[in-house]
């Protein structure tokens, strides 16, 4: 990457106050408390969520593996005056974790924490979203029902796992970047050095 240019990407964002500023530093002690891998999402990450949602005109959203609940809370404090959005997080220090954050932040009312592995919970959730954030790479059994949880015009963004610059290579042959790719309903962009994948379910 540019360093030069990244440092002026994060220049030009934090021309803009950030509420969340307190968060990073909750998320920094948890990290060393609890000695989990990652670190705090930076500034211009988070800026790209709450842009995404807002240009997405998202007001329900799902997430899977919300991890510490950053993107969750930039995604939820795009939505206007209503929106909710599931978080789906399997270690329960951070579920934890996410519901004490949307508390302090007051966000709370639009965030609801799904405390279990994805392939639990999302054959029972109807949806339709709006948007669906997806951490990483899913398990193959998984992207069935998230293409079937968005919406028609809705979107999909795919995003690095916590910690990770891109979205690994999954073999040809079933994954979920090859339905991103082939399924008629979807129209998918793939960030040049796939650092995230973008597609919007056409129909
Ligand atoms: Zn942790």
């Amino acid at each position: 990457m540019d360093t030069e240019h990244a440092g002026l990407a994060e220049a030009l964002t934090l021309r803009r106050p950030d509420r969340f500023g307190g968060l990073r530093d909750h998320v920094q002690r948890h990290i060393g408390a609890h000695g989990c891998d990652g670190a705090p999402l930076g500034t211009v990450e988070a800026r790209e969520l709450a842009v995404v949602a807002r240009a997405t005109h998202a007001s329900y959203v799902l997430e899977l593996g919300a991890g510490l609940g950053e993107s969750t809370l930039h995604l939820a404090s795009a939505f206007g005056q209503t929106g909710r959005i599931d978080a789906v997080e399997a270690d329960d220090a951070h579920a934890t974790f996410i519901e004490q954050m949307a508390k302090l932040f007051a966000l709370d009312a639009a965030v609801r924490v799904q405390r279990a592995p994805a392939e639990r919970v999302i054959a029972a959730l109807s949806g339709p979203y709006d948007l669906v954030v997806v951490h990483g790479l899913v398990g193959e059994e998984l992207t069935d029902d998230i293409v079937r949880l968005v919406r028609t015009g809705g979107s999909i963004l795919v995003l690095p796992a916590p910690g990770q610059a891109t979205i690994a290579a999954v073999p040809v042959g079933g994954g979920l970047l090859d339905r991103l790719a082939t399924d008629p309903r979807l129209l998918a962009w793939f960030a040049p050095g796939m650092g995230r994948v973008l597609a919007n379910r056409v129909r």
